[in-house]
């Protein structure tokens, strides 16, 4: 009941608004207010810290924009360990990355916060509820439009986050064709753990 309280003092939405803002285009700037206004109304739904929800919506994608070659220059500098496949494909690097600069540029130590940041991109078996709360925002917030089944899956956010991730999940993987070779392996746990609690219903 207390934890609302002490993250409403500590972070300043809008000093984190001005910053971020120097370092996205305006396309993920937009995004990311989507995914910031959506992860509060989803913790509204959910009794779940809206500050919270704001401050990891509003910096999930804060390493989008830097360049490739420059993420993995940064993981080397900062000691992030990187994987084959990150290495193949460096836009991975930003949910890691960004959980960096959260805490480095952004001032942010709560770990929860962190951890939805971190695994906004790929997701993870066993996932917080504010982890589950941006990875679904990410993914139906009002500017996105690309995604098969989308109103069934908006719907479902506000109904079930544990149905709703194995939904995604689901078309996710049916998109990237469940290729091992460009799939990470914590895509495929959560999917294995959602749709284990999907079919034990
Ligand atoms: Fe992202
Ligand atoms: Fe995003």
């Amino acid at each position: 009941m207390g934890e609302a309280n002490m993250a409403d003092e500590t972070y300043d939405l809008k000093r984190m608004q001005r910053k971020l803002k120097k370092y996205l285009d305006a396309d993920r700037y937009q995004h990311t207010m989507g995914v910031m206004y959506t992860a509060a109304a989803l913790a509204m739904n959910y009794n779940c810290d809206i500050k919270k929800a704001q401050v990891a919506g509003l910096l999930h994608d804060c390493a989008k924009n830097i360049p490739n070659k420059k993420k993995l220059k940064m993981c080397q500098k900062y000691k992030i360990p990187v994987t084959d496949l990150e290495r193949d494909n460096p836009f991975l690097l930003h949910a890691k990355l960004g959980a960096f600069l959260a805490e480095t540029k952004y001032d942010v130590t709560d770990l929860e916060i962190l951890d939805a940041i971190t695994w906004h991109t790929t997701g993870t078996s066993n996932m917080s509820m504010l982890e589950k709360i941006i990875y679904i925002a990410d993914y139906i917030e009002p500017n996105r439009y690309k995604a098969p089944n989308l109103r069934e899956v908006r719907r479902l956010a506000f109904q079930d986050l544990n149905e709703c991730m194995y939904r995604i999940l689901k078309d996710t993987l049916g998109y990237l064709g469940k290729n091992p070779k460009t799939t990470d392996p914590a895509t495929e746990e959560a999917y294995l753990f959602y749709g284990n609690i999907h079919n034990s219903k």
